[in-house]
């Protein structure tokens, strides 16, 4: 069973991603061109990513006391990820990318993360380029970015740290001019950073010549002291090992090192680290301090790396999605398979006949399609997100700008949802295969494991339902939520003069009133610890609200279809939406428009 087909039907059937090619970058760009990168990444993915997706696992990355030691197999993932040209995909001809939309670029990623997510396809490599590409200066695009999109080098982002992970406020690594001549460095003002950095992932290995580290610091104000809150972080380049002028290594080590690699739950393939910075370990030029080079301007690095997160978490809510996807296919295969159990007629069970598969129960049936509902519906927001991104950038500038707001709502939704609901999917998975699904004898325990961290890193739920509540729904005097409900409602127009989808068309103009009326109740006293107590049951609703939307659109363009087997499968998974999970949202919006202090006002040792 492949996934080749959902992403052809919801890029060209519903996004009509073959109609960028009227946009002038596309122009090249053909259906041809779009489906040659999809082939491309489904083999690359199938041949040197599903293989070893059990191998990565079981072999976690170690350190020999001088390097970290990865499979051969992630080497050669990696190789043939680059020598496909996907790290530039979306760059210009000029610089040796594809001109590529980002939707298309997004689904054939997708691949790579069904296949094996910890392995990694570079997201934050691409990632890390990308916002040198929009802030860096033109060296330090051509030393460092075009050298993440070749593939001879790659990125991390180094927000975290031991004590500052949600607080990115308290971060506490310290940089200061490096000398007299700081500021002439043809590289960038060159400061000395010291502190360190947990949780970085890809943050030590050698799958690559060097490593460039985007790095979170604050330099000390005029009283020496760092500048409180976010306005005294800056970003900077840290290189590991230090560059020249024309990308080349100089054979100076930074002054970056490892000081232990954690080992996680699952998302093993991928190196993640606790880097020491400026600790002394390699001294550079006599003194110990890693260089790095600033990046925009001081007090703007949270801005900047903004840039960088938000494309990361439409990039953490496919990972998600996809491994949903995993689970769901690998469990309905098994379930197809699985002989147990006899049916019960009103004479009760017969055991003179054969068992039956369990795919023939009722509720295996329900958790292949609750997961079916989560995956699939997952994948076309986050098409739908990617489309957005390129309408922002290839769009008439008033739909442009439309896209930039929507997207600031979004993207909330595009992390968390898929995080919490196609982990589910991984846990209905094991379910359907019972016991056998809770052994490493079958994938998706595996896949469960991955996936459990995508709620967490990126801005963590809690984080993400504050950011939706606190924030996007109010930017711009609620505009974002304005043009959202706008974009429902011209769904719920279509699909009401639909006989099969009226009724979901009510319900989706109900939840959508519903969500409208708990927000304006969350700040009805405009105070924020009532309004967002809730916040998480709020990203819930709105989640399921706008999934609700995905599934009806999704629908009528399904609707619009010749008979298959396909459409009754779609149309399916977005009933089984309107009728097991959007009525969820009654009891979340509750406690929200109740402004339900229940939790938060809990003394603590009444815990
Ligand atoms: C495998 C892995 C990979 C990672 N990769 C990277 C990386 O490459 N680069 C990087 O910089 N970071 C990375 N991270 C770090 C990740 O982003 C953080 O773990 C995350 O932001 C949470 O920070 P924390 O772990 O310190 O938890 P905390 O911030 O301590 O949070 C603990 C709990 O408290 C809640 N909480 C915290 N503050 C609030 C608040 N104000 N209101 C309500 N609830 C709150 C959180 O929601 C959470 O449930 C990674 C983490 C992991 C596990």
């Amino acid at each position: 069973m492949s996934v080749r087909p959902t992403v052809d039907f919801l890029l060209y059937d519903w996004l009509s991603v073959d109609s960028l090619n009227q946009r002038e970058r596309f122009a090249d760009h053909s259906r041809e061109t779009f489906d040659a990168v999809l082939d491309t990444c489904e083999r690359i993915a199938r041949e040197k990513y599903a293989p070893f997706n059990r191998l990565v696992d079981t072999q976690e990355p170690h350190f020999d006391g001088e390097k970290v030691i990865l499979p051969q197999a992630t080497h050669d993932a990696q190789k043939a990820y680059a020598d496909s040209g996907m790290l530039s995909a979306a760059q210009d001809y000029e610089i040796g990318g594809m001109q590529l939309p980002y939707s298309v670029e997004a689904a054939a990623n997708a691949f790579f993360a069904m296949a094996s997510v910890s392995i990694g396809s570079g997201m934050l490599t691409t990632g890390n380029a990308n916002l040198l590409m929009a802030h860096g200066t033109d060296m330090q695009k051509r030393v460092f970015a075009l050298n993440e999109f070749n593939g001879r080098f790659s990125g991390t982002m180094c927000l975290s740290e031991p004590q500052a992970g949600s607080s990115l406020s308290d971060v506490a690594t310290r940089a200061v001019p490096d000398g007299a001549d700081s500021e002439a460095d043809p590289l960038g003002p060159r400061y000395r950073l010291k502190g360190n950095k947990m949780w970085i992932s890809a943050g030590e290995h050698e799958l690559t010549e060097n490593i460039v580290h985007l790095v979170l610091a604050k330099i000390p104000g005029p009283d020496g002291k760092p500048v409180p809150g976010v306005k005294g972080i800056s970003l900077f380049i840290v290189p590991k090992k230090l560059v020249d002028t024309d990308g080349q290594l100089t054979g100076e080590r930074n002054d970056v090192a490892l000081a232990g690699l954690n080992h996680k739950c699952g998302w093993r393939g991928t190196t993640n680290t606790l880097l020491n910075f400026g600790e002394g370990k390699y001294p550079v030029r006599g003194d110990a301090g890693a260089i790095g080079y600033l990046v925009g301007r001081p007090g703007e690095g949270l801005k900047c790396m903004f840039h960088m997160m938000n494309e990361a978490r439409i990039g953490v809510g496919m990972a998600a999605t996809m491994l949903g996807m995993a689970g769901y296919h690998a469990s309905l295969d098994y379930a197809k398979n699985r002989p147990q159990g006899r049916p019960m007629g009103p004479a009760g069970k017969d055991p003179a006949q054969p068992q039956v598969r369990i795919i023939e129960h009722a509720d295996v049936k329900r958790m292949l399609l609750a997961q079916k509902s989560y995956a699939e519906g997952a994948l076309a927001l986050e098409l739908y997100c990617a489309r957005l991104v390129d309408e922002q950038h290839t769009g008439a500038p008033e739909a442009a700008d439309d896209a930039r707001l929507l997207l600031e709502v979004l993207t909330p939704i595009a992390k968390s949802w898929p995080s919490e609901w196609c982990l589910e999917a991984n846990s209905l998975a094991i379910q359907v295969h019972g016991g056998y699904g809770y052994t490493r004898d079958f994938p998706v325990e595996q896949y469960w494991r991955d996936n459990r961290l995508n709620m967490i890193h990126e801005g963590t739920h809690g984080i993400q339902g504050m950011d939706l509540l606190g924030r996007k729904v109010l930017m711009e005097n609620g505009k974002g939520l304005q043009l959202l409900a706008d974009r429902i409602n011209a769904t719920i127009q279509r699909a009401i003069q639909v006989p099969e989808l009226a009724a979901h068309a009510n319900a989706l103009g109900k939840a959508l009133q519903d969500v409208g009326a708990a927000t304006k109740a969350a700040w009805a006293t405009g105070n924020p610890t009532d309004a967002l107590a809730n916040a998480v049951p709020y990203l819930q609703a709105f989640g399921h609200t706008v999934l609700a939307w995905i599934w009806l659109d999704v629908a009528l363009a399904a609707q619009a279809q010749p008979d298959s087997h396909a459409r009754t499968g779609r149309l399916a998974a977005m009933r089984f939406f309107f009728h097991y999970e959007l009525p969820k949202i009654g009891a979340w919006l509750q406690v929200v428009r109740d402004r339900d202090l229940t939790c938060a006002s809990l003394p603590e040792d009444a815990f």
